[in-house]
């Protein structure tokens, strides 16, 4: 579900209060809410309107509305769940009790053997065939050619690093010293290359063969960071080189992407085509069949593995924010989180931007191309600085509410904000990023954000 900045239909009621002046209360309980113009109202006292209101199914006939209440029933038992396992997990990390290579590792590092194992069947099966053995004859080696294309299609992926928009440490002298001198205080190696992205987010991955460790820093979500919630950032990503992560490692990381493989290759397609004859059809529908039960079996195991994943997997991004909140400080921390829900108010504020129209003639048009940036930019900090406190409270709620069952690669914000709120105090003087280093690297960041409004708008 994506987080509204328009006004449901149901929100901002205007209820008289006995001075007859309009004061908006919520309609539940009484309790006075702000009304906000860009973003829903809600009452913080007793939730009213926290979820947009859902269609009625009053009008459906019978049978859809069954359907219906029975898929939200499934949904509903899927959130509980989900929260009861995400909740066990920082209940561990909180007691500071979490082994990450507990049975859970173990099992998904078996799985993944599991599954190397038969792509390495696949392969051996397709070089056999293909050399005549046991049987030769045409049929038997287009089998293993078949074979062989399929082992080829799951060969373990260690991805690649991004090559576009990579900063050079000639380039960013500035910003290689923060993000090393972050390496440095976490006991991190150094990062191989830092790229500077669109997207509203960062993250950190070691790719290929040789293991390179890049960095993706988004540029609009590190806009609107303060200095220190930009220190906090880099400590979360960096992290995650030493909190011993699994599910970044080279074995289950690799059978991960398998796995994402077989699930494509085994997905039935849906019938032939009108003309086609009962033969084909009949075929195509055994075919079918038999794919079917493979994919299900695909994606009973990938559950499997994405449970086991679980938690070691969001026990390793508390890690990684209790390691923020000690190189910059707790509240830093937060507020990194909280800047992370403003993914719709960049949204937002984008398309205000590409709503407006250009002035001036031609010449003023393509000065404005050529540099559109600090309009962007200035426009974007802005928009999340006007985000109110309730509305950023309405989100952190809501991650509860829904325990934020869409990206499960990360708790949901609102544990990841308790533990911190319960962090100790750091044990050492910040990392501080001044003004002055700041500065610049804004400056060897400014190619970069040219490049990127152009590309947002
Ligand atoms: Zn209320
Ligand atoms: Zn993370």
């Amino acid at each position: 579900m994506s987080l509204s900045e328009i006004p449901s239909p149901a929100a901002n009621p205007q209820v008289n209060d006995a001075t007859g002046a309009a004061a908006p209360r919520c309609p539940e309980c009484g309790a006075p809410v702000a009304a906000q113009e860009r973003f829903p109202t809600w009452c913080p006292s007793c939730e009213w309107n926290l979820l947009p209101p859902r269609p009625s199914t009053d009008d459906l006939p019978p049978r859809a509305r069954r359907r219906a209440e029975r898929e939200e029933r499934r949904e509903e038992k899927r959130r509980r769940e989900v929260r009861a396992r995400t909740e066990q997990v920082f209940r561990l990390v909180s007691e500071g009790g979490s082994d990450l290579r507990h049975g859970a590792s173990a099992g998904a590092f078996l799985l993944a053997g599991a599954v190397h194992l038969v792509s390495l069947a696949v392969l051996l099966a397709g070089v056999l065939l293909v050399v005549g053995w046991p049987l030769g004859g045409l049929p038997a080696r287009v089998l293993g050619v078949i074979a062989l294309a399929v082992a080829f299609l799951l060969r373990p992926r260690l991805g690649r690093p991004e090559r576009s928009g990579v900063l050079t440490r000639e380039a960013a002298p500035n910003l290689y010293g923060l993000v090393d001198l972050v390496s440095a205080e976490l006991g991190a190696p150094k990062v191989d290359s830092i790229a500077v992205t669109s997207a509203f987010n960062a993250s950190f991955g070691t790719h290929g063969l040789r293991r390179h460790r890049q960095l993706r820093i988004g540029l609009p979500l590190w806009t609107v960071l303060t200095r220190q919630q930009r220190v906090a950032l880099l400590g979360h990503e960096i992290g995650h080189c030493v909190n011993g992560d699994v599910r970044r490692g080279v074995w289950t990381g690799s059978a991960v992407n398998a796995l994402a493989e077989w699930h494509g290759l085994t997905r039935p397609s849906r019938g032939g085509g009108p003309n086609s004859s009962l033969v084909v059809a009949l075929a195509s529908a055994v075919a079918d069949l038999v794919l079917g039960a493979v994919h299900l079996g695909v994606r009973a195991l990938t559950e499997l593995m994405h449970r086991l994943h679980l938690r070691s997997g969001q026990a390793a991004e508390h890690r990684a924010d209790l390691m923020a909140a000690r190189l910059a400080s707790p509240g830093d921390a937060r507020g990194m989180l909280r800047a992370l829900s403003n993914a719709p108010t960049l949204e937002a504020a984008l398309t205000r931007q590409r709503a407006l129209p250009r002035a001036g003639g031609r010449a003023a048009r393509a000065a404005a191309a050529a540099n559109p940036a600090p309009d962007l930019w200035e426009a974007l900090a802005e928009a999340v600085r006007s985000v109110p406190p309730t509305e950023v409270e309405r989100r952190v709620r809501l991650s509860e509410r829904e325990a934020s069952a869409t990206d499960l690669s990360h708790p949901p914000t609102y544990l990841r904000l308790r533990l911190l709120a319960s962090a100790p105090p750091s044990d050492r003087p910040p990392l501080v990023l001044d003004a002055g280093r700041a500065a610049a690297i804004e400056a060897e960041l400014a190619p970069s954000r040219a490049r990127i409004a152009a590309e947002l708008l």
